[in-house]
Protein backbone atom coordinates (compact mmCIF):
# COMPACT_ATOMS: atom_id res chain seq x y z
CA UNK A 1 0.00 0.00 0.00
CA UNK A 2 1.54 3.24 -0.74
CA UNK A 3 0.35 6.69 -0.45
CA UNK A 4 1.98 8.54 -3.13
CA UNK A 5 0.88 6.51 -6.67
CA UNK A 6 2.13 7.99 -9.40
CA UNK A 7 -0.48 6.96 -11.72
CA UNK A 8 -2.76 9.10 -9.75
CA UNK A 9 -2.03 12.55 -11.87
CA UNK A 10 -4.30 11.56 -14.75
CA UNK A 11 -6.80 14.21 -15.98
CA UNK A 12 -9.70 14.95 -13.79
CA UNK A 13 -12.65 12.61 -13.82
CA UNK A 14 -15.00 14.59 -16.08
CA UNK A 15 -19.45 14.03 -16.29
CA UNK A 16 -19.98 11.81 -19.26
CA UNK A 17 -22.10 13.08 -22.18
CA UNK A 18 -26.08 12.90 -22.62
CA UNK A 19 -25.55 9.69 -24.04
CA UNK A 20 -23.58 7.94 -21.27
CA UNK A 21 -26.31 8.95 -18.88
CA UNK A 22 -29.00 7.80 -20.68
CA UNK A 23 -27.25 4.57 -20.97
CA UNK A 24 -26.60 4.56 -17.23
CA UNK A 25 -30.49 5.21 -16.72
CA UNK A 26 -31.89 2.26 -19.09
CA UNK A 27 -29.50 0.09 -16.88
CA UNK A 28 -29.99 1.70 -13.82
CA UNK A 29 -33.28 -0.22 -13.44
CA UNK A 30 -35.34 2.86 -12.08
CA UNK A 31 -36.21 3.90 -15.57
CA UNK A 32 -37.91 2.25 -18.33
CA UNK A 33 -34.95 1.07 -20.59
CA UNK A 34 -37.40 2.03 -23.59
CA UNK A 35 -38.75 5.24 -22.99
CA UNK A 36 -36.60 6.61 -20.04
CA UNK A 37 -39.86 7.32 -17.75
CA UNK A 38 -39.41 6.63 -14.27
CA UNK A 39 -40.88 3.87 -12.77
CA UNK A 40 -43.14 3.48 -9.80
CA UNK A 41 -42.45 1.21 -7.04
CA UNK A 42 -44.90 -1.77 -7.23
CA UNK A 43 -47.77 -2.59 -3.96
CA UNK A 44 -44.93 -3.78 -1.61
CA UNK A 45 -42.74 -0.90 -2.47
CA UNK A 46 -39.64 -3.26 -2.69
CA UNK A 47 -38.80 -3.16 -5.95
CA UNK A 48 -40.10 -1.22 -9.07
CA UNK A 49 -42.69 -2.17 -11.16
CA UNK A 50 -42.00 -4.75 -14.10
CA UNK A 51 -43.74 -2.42 -16.58
CA UNK A 52 -43.96 0.56 -18.01
CA UNK A 53 -47.38 2.91 -17.42
CA UNK A 54 -45.59 5.68 -19.93
CA UNK A 55 -45.19 3.06 -22.91
CA UNK A 56 -46.13 -0.03 -21.91
CA UNK A 57 -43.10 -1.75 -21.91
CA UNK A 58 -42.54 -4.75 -20.16
CA UNK A 59 -39.73 -7.33 -20.01
CA UNK A 60 -39.69 -10.02 -22.17
CA UNK A 61 -39.11 -13.48 -21.36
CA UNK A 62 -36.95 -15.61 -22.89
CA UNK A 63 -35.24 -12.85 -25.68
CA UNK A 64 -32.38 -11.93 -25.86
CA UNK A 65 -30.42 -9.10 -26.72
CA UNK A 66 -28.79 -9.04 -29.90
CA UNK A 67 -25.63 -7.38 -28.93
CA UNK A 68 -24.77 -8.64 -25.43
CA UNK A 69 -27.40 -11.84 -25.53
CA UNK A 70 -28.74 -11.07 -21.75
CA UNK A 71 -32.06 -12.07 -21.20
CA UNK A 72 -32.56 -8.53 -20.04
CA UNK A 73 -34.98 -7.02 -23.14
CA UNK A 74 -37.86 -5.17 -22.04
CA UNK A 75 -40.22 -4.21 -25.25
CA UNK A 76 -42.98 -2.18 -26.01
CA UNK A 77 -45.28 -2.23 -28.82
CA UNK A 78 -42.69 -0.56 -31.18
CA UNK A 79 -39.79 -0.38 -29.63
CA UNK A 80 -37.04 -2.57 -27.48
CA UNK A 81 -34.50 -1.95 -24.88
CA UNK A 82 -31.45 -4.21 -22.97
CA UNK A 83 -31.57 -3.40 -19.70
CA UNK A 84 -27.58 -5.00 -19.59
CA UNK A 85 -25.95 -3.11 -22.16
CA UNK A 86 -28.90 -0.62 -23.06
CA UNK A 87 -28.58 -1.21 -26.62
CA UNK A 88 -31.97 0.16 -27.65
CA UNK A 89 -34.20 0.58 -30.86
CA UNK A 90 -36.88 -1.01 -32.81
CA UNK A 91 -37.15 -4.37 -31.28
CA UNK A 92 -35.75 -5.62 -35.20
CA UNK A 93 -32.73 -4.13 -33.74
CA UNK A 94 -32.47 -5.07 -30.35
CA UNK A 95 -33.88 -8.41 -30.08
CA UNK A 96 -32.45 -11.88 -31.33
CA UNK A 97 -34.03 -13.72 -33.52
CA UNK A 98 -35.32 -17.30 -32.34
CA UNK A 99 -32.36 -19.77 -32.90
CA UNK A 100 -29.31 -17.06 -32.11
CA UNK A 101 -26.83 -18.78 -29.44
ZN1 LIG B 1 -41.48 3.19 -20.95
ZN1 LIG C 1 -27.75 -6.10 -24.33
Amino acid sequence: MSEHDPDDAGPPHRPQNRQTSASKLRRGGRHCPVCLEPLPKNAGRTRRVRYCPACGAHPSQGKHCLRCGAEAVWESRQRAACRSCALHGSKREVIAPPGTP
